[in-house]
């Protein structure tokens, strides 16, 4: 056995777990690329408009700071990033994977792995989830904001009235940031909320919050935008000037069920995670998982680069030559 050959290991997405697993990878003796169909390395943290203040030691970077210093980062130990490359094909061979990845304009590129690692995180919900809503079509585009994007022009809520449709932590901290911008600030609430304490408590008694709301229509009215809550009281009517949808996020799975040959017998939850044993391994052998693709209750940034590590040293713990 040619003990020098290069042992390649395929990762899919280029966010804080992928990128964190080929550093691992690359220092514990392995040949690391990593593909991803976005234009740039970093993940998610390249929608985060504001400074991470949850990273130790990493004081004062924003979001696409902090995304640039980890694609930096292993850049420069020589790890091939594969940017705009998504998968298209993955057929198991002898002692590992072969992968068709292939970018926007239709450039295609065969790699090899013994092992691959899935890293493709999460994507916030947009237009899809007001499909149904009465009128939504009919107003103007830049009257709603969808996921990170309500973050990035503060400045267009001033004076505003405003609806946060959305419970978890984006949409309490995008209210938190905007009492002192905007007139009035609503919130529906599907369900009861899901923020962090401290958002909350920032927010509490200085905004409406519509319990067991769901926006079910729309109208123009002159300059401004009449909204109709559906809630446990019944309607609720509001007159606001933008709506900000801050509705979650959902896995990055759905390409696993088509593009294996023969198919992978893979496991998800209800949700549609992926599921993975506790050091990172998926149910089809020689498949891992890290980051927010397999972890909906803790995402972050620290819980991601953890995963990928951790996942880096389950397959070289595998992949040990006796
Ligand atoms: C607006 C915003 C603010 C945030 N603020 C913070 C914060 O302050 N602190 C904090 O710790 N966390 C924050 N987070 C969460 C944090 O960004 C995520 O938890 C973290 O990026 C997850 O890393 P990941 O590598 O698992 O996934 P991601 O960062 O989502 O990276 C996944 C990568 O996979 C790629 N991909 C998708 N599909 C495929 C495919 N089929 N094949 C190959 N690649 C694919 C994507 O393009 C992406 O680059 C924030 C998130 C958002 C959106």
């Amino acid at each position: 056995m040619d003990t020098n050959a290069p042992r390649p290991i395929g990762i899919l997405g280029g966010g804080p777990a992928g990128l964190s697993a080929a550093l691992w990878l690359k220092n514990l003796g392995f040949s690391p690329w990593v593909a991803d169909p976005a234009d740039r390395s970093g993940g998610m943290q390249n929608l985060n408009f504001l400074a991470n203040d949850w990273v130790l030691g990493q004081v004062g970077y924003t979001g696409p700071e902090l995304a640039a210093r980890h694609a930096d980062h292993v850049r420069g130990l020589g790890i091939p990033l594969l940017q705009g490359f998504g998968p298209r094909r993955i057929a198991r061979d002898d002692g590992g994977f072969s992968v068709v990845l292939a970018n926007g304009s239709g450039e295609t590129r065969a790699e090899r792995c013994i092992a691959l690692l899935v890293a493709t995180g999460t994507r916030y919900r947009g237009a899809e989830l007001l499909v149904g809503v009465a009128g939504i079509g009919t107003l103007p585009a830049d009257r709603i904001v969808y996921g990170p994007y309500a973050f990035s022009a503060m400045e267009a809520c001033c004076g505003q009235r405003l609806l946060i449709v959305g419970g978890g932590d984006n949409a309490f901290e995008n209210a938190r940031l905007l009492l002192g911008e905007a007139r009035s600030i609503d919130m529906a609430l599907r369900s009861p909320p899901r923020a962090q304490q401290v958002l909350r408590d920032a927010v509490a008694g200085k905004v409406r919050l519509h319990p067991s709301a769901v926006l079910a229509a729309v109208e123009a009215d002159g300059g401004a935008i009449r909204a109709t809550l559906r809630t446990a009281a019944g309607p609720v009517v509001l007159t606001v000037d933008r709506i900000h949808v801050l509705a979650g996020y959902e896995p990055n799975t759905a390409f696993l069920r088509e593009i294996f040959v023969p198919a992978a017998a893979f496991e998800f939850d209800a949700d549609g995670y992926l599921k993975t044993d506790a050091a990172g391994r998926t149910a089809v052998p020689g498949i891992y998982a890290a980051g927010d693709v397999c972890n909906p209750a803790f995402p972050n940034v620290v819980a991601a680069l953890a995963q990928g590590a951790r996942a880096a040293k389950t397959i070289e713990l595998d992949l040990r030559r006796p």
